[in-house]
């Protein structure tokens, strides 16, 4: 059984960046910026943004913080509009969720599509879908180069996706059922209606579960040899847990990732790396 150990990989992506980052900071004189909204006070999101702008630090990416403690829509709407202009801004980045009565898609939608590194601008969505290039939302593309670095390719095999949100299975669907490296599989996207989730997915090769529910999937749910990836981060009494329930699903898979260890860390490795597009491109070395 192959532990997807995504603390690991992300180090070595962002050691790989910070050393891409210092020669492009030397050519241009300036580090690529990162802005980050964080509007209100949820604990989770201010985990998520500490993590993030310590990434940031690793990678030798300015952190530029915006952190308010609460804000009207026209506030919030006038602050991205002013990161939109700032040329050090290359790319923007607003933790959701955002308070009750805070409209996020509106707010998504006023950011620049090239500075629009979570890839949730509908211009971005839009690319994906596509198979244009354009930024690709963070967890999905970070489940993917995951795969890429333990040589796990999907290609020509049968694939379930459980969840179809916007920021995850939907956008992970799409990557996987397109054309390219580390793509080309058949993939089922399963949800809250689908009729027999348990068939799908004793029939899958790789399963990639993003549900929001403790231990969802089980070894009985899971075919001798599948590939596993869990996205799922739920806090628990007893600590934070995965959609997968890691004992008795490893007993049967040929790779599975840990939570906490696995997706996460590469969520924001991807982060990084979608801040360092944004750069080449602001800079025209893209
Ligand atoms: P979401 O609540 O927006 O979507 C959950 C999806 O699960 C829905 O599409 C729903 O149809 C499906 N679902 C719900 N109950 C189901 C059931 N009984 N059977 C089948 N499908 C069912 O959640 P999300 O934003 O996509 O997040 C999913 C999980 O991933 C959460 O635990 C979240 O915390 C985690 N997450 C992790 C990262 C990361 O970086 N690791 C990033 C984003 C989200």
């Amino acid at each position: 059984m192959i532990l997807l150990d995504g603390k690991e990989t992300a180090r070595q992506v962002r050691e790989e960046l910070r050393q891409e980052v210092d020669v492009l900071s030397e050519k241009y004189g300036r580090k690529p910026g990162l802005a980050v909204i964080l509007v209100g006070d949820d604990p989770a999101s201010q985990v998520y943004v500490r993590n993030k702008e310590r990434a940031c630090e690793d990678c030798g990416i300015e952190s530029i913080p915006h952190k308010i403690s609460s804000a009207t829509q026209h506030e919030l709407e006038g602050l991205i509009q002013e990161l939109n202009r700032d040329v050090k801004v290359d790319g923007i980045l607003m933790q959701l969720p955002l308070p009750k009565g805070l409209d996020s898609q509106k707010c998504l939608d006023l950011i620049d599509p090239d500075k629009d590194v979570d890839g949730f601008h509908p211009v971005n969505v839009g690319k994906l879908s596509l198979g244009l290039p354009g930024f690709r939302p963070c967890t999905p593309a970070g489940v993917i180069n995951l795969l890429k670095r333990y040589d796990l390719d999907p290609a020509c095999k049968k694939a379930v996706v459980i969840g179809r949100s916007n920021i995850v299975g939907k956008p992970l669907a799409m990557m996987l059922s397109q054309s390219g490296p580390c793509a080309n599989a058949t993939v089922t996207l399963c949800h809250s209606r689908t009729a027999d989730l348990a068939a799908e997915c004793r029939e899958a090769d790789f399963i990639f579960a993003a549900v929001g529910l403790p231990k969802f999937v089980t070894g009985d749910m899971v075919k001798e040899g599948a590939v596993v990836v869990d996205v799922g981060i739920n806090r628990t009494d007893e600590g934070l847990c995965g959609d997968v329930d890691f004992e008795s699903v490893k007993a049967k898979a040929h790779a599975i990732t840990p939570v906490p260890g696995g997706v996460g860390p590469m969520t924001i490795a991807q982060l990084m790396v979608n801040t360092v597009e944004a750069f080449k491109i602001h800079v025209g070395e893209k």
